[in-house]
């Protein structure tokens, strides 16, 4: 397995880690460093790789972020603003929603969604996220208000917003149609769609995890008539609960179908199941999130698979903590996410790594692995790059398990 890995690991090169892997695990990874677009029996195969065959996986996956996007390692200084958790949907895998008459339920206002983007902006932030629950009684134009509201006062801001389940909801709302509850958006603002939702594109898993969710047909509906329109989204994938190797693979290849005739997508980001204050979880549904092997090859496969075609893989360093986002950073990933401000998603289903960073405390890290940080636009347009360190660069060691290099396959 990788913990028992040479710890010198960093040094080899991928064409040593070709040589140690089993000849037809090497056959795959060759055939994508010649270019060629790997099918769904290849990534069924690099999905169940461990050992050498795993150290060979995230070699070429690293030297393919390498020949694909270089070596800069990208941010965002954004805010995510979760405006509610009431929600009726229901999905198992939630801790983040709750009922309307909650004790901690809370709606706020777009007096303080204004306020926490202004006060976002002050601190350098040029996005915020906004997502939230489903509440039964919210207004159909409740989602392009808000858009307009922020809009108009802030106007340079990036609005990322709603997923396509809120999406769908706000369509059946307003009554209007998909294409023009999404024009209506982009009139009041919207500049992109995270491409949340998503969980695991296969009808029969999201039966177990949300049933009441939008369904496979929906979700791409939503994002191909947004791309349609000029909208680009992320994509996501949760991982590390009930699903297997050839879900991650299937999912993979419909996102990348979907970007071959729209283009539409920024980044691809794994998200990794945070399971302890969930119900699919206490129930005995799921298995305990992700292991750190999985973690590894999710955001591998993910390059390999998708390097052509959404080249940028993106780290949720709240659902991996810093160690385990440095990780898979250097095993594919090119992108550290945002300083997110606030963030109770995760949090609300266990998450423990908490849920704001500072850009100086994001490229101290980035140093670490021996990367150029620069911050980005949520488009990926390049906004700086930090060739030097400067004095706001420090680590945040108290939530990493070691100070300053971070060995894969260390500490776990
Ligand atoms: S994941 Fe979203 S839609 Fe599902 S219960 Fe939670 S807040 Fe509601």
């Amino acid at each position: 397995m990788l913990k028992a890995m040479d710890p010198r690991w960093q040094e080899i090169s991928y064409e040593d880690a070709l040589s140690r892997a089993h000849a037809p695990i090497a056959a795959i990874l060759e055939k994508a460093l010649e270019g060629a677009e790997l099918g769904f029996e290849d990534g069924v195969a690099l999905g169940q790789v461990e050992g050498d065959d795993l150290l060979a996986l995230v070699k070429v996956a690293d030297e393919l972020r390498h020949r694909t996007v270089g070596d800069n390692l990208t941010y965002v200084v954004n805010r995510n603003l979760n405006f509610t958790n009431v929600c009726f949907v229901g999905c198992a895998f939630c801790g983040f929603s709750r009922g309307p008459k909650a004790k901690d339920a809370y709606f706020h206002s777009t007096g303080s969604l204004l306020a926490k983007s202004r006060e976002a902006v002050a601190l350098g932030a040029t996005e915020v996220c906004i997502q939230g629950g489903l509440p039964r009684d919210l207004k159909g134009n409740y989602y392009a208000q808000l858009l307009r509201d922020i809009h108009a006062h802030l106007p340079e801001l990036h609005l990322h917003a709603f997923s396509p389940m809120e999406i769908s909801y706000g369509m059946e709302k307003t009554g209007l149609s998909l294409a023009d509850h999404l024009l209506s958006l982009k009139d009041a603002g919207i500049g992109s769609i995270p491409g949340t939702a998503a969980e695991i594109l296969d009808d029969e898993v999201r039966g177990d995890l949300s049933p009441n969710k939008l369904k496979v047909a929906r979700w791409i509906e939503v994002i191909r008539t947004a791309h349609g329109l000029g909208i680009p989204s992320t994509s996501t994938m949760m991982y590390g609960h009930t699903e297997r190797p050839e879900h991650w693979v299937r999912h993979m290849l419909l996102l990348r179908d979907i970007q071959k005739d729209t283009g539409g997508f920024t980044e691809f980001v794994p998200l990794g199941f945070i399971h302890s204050e969930t119900r699919l979880f206490r129930k005995g549904h799921a298995r305990a999130g992700s292991s750190f092997e999985e973690d590894l090859i999710v955001h591998a496969l993910a390059r390999l698979m998708l390097s052509d075609w959404i080249p940028n893989i993106q780290v949720s360093w709240v659902k991996l903590g810093f160690p385990g986002a440095l990780a898979c950073l250097q095993a594919g990933a090119n992108d550290f996410s945002g300083t997110l401000m606030e963030e109770s998603i995760s949090k609300a289903a266990g998450a423990d790594y908490g849920e704001s960073v500072l850009p100086g405390e994001l490229r101290a890290m980035i140093r670490t692995i021996g990367r150029v940080p620069a911050e980005r636009y949520t488009t990926y347009k390049i906004r700086r790059v930090f060739h030097d360190a400067d004095a706001d660069e420090r680590l945040p060691v108290e939530r990493m398990p070691v100070a300053g290099h971070v060995p894969l396959g260390v500490g776990y």
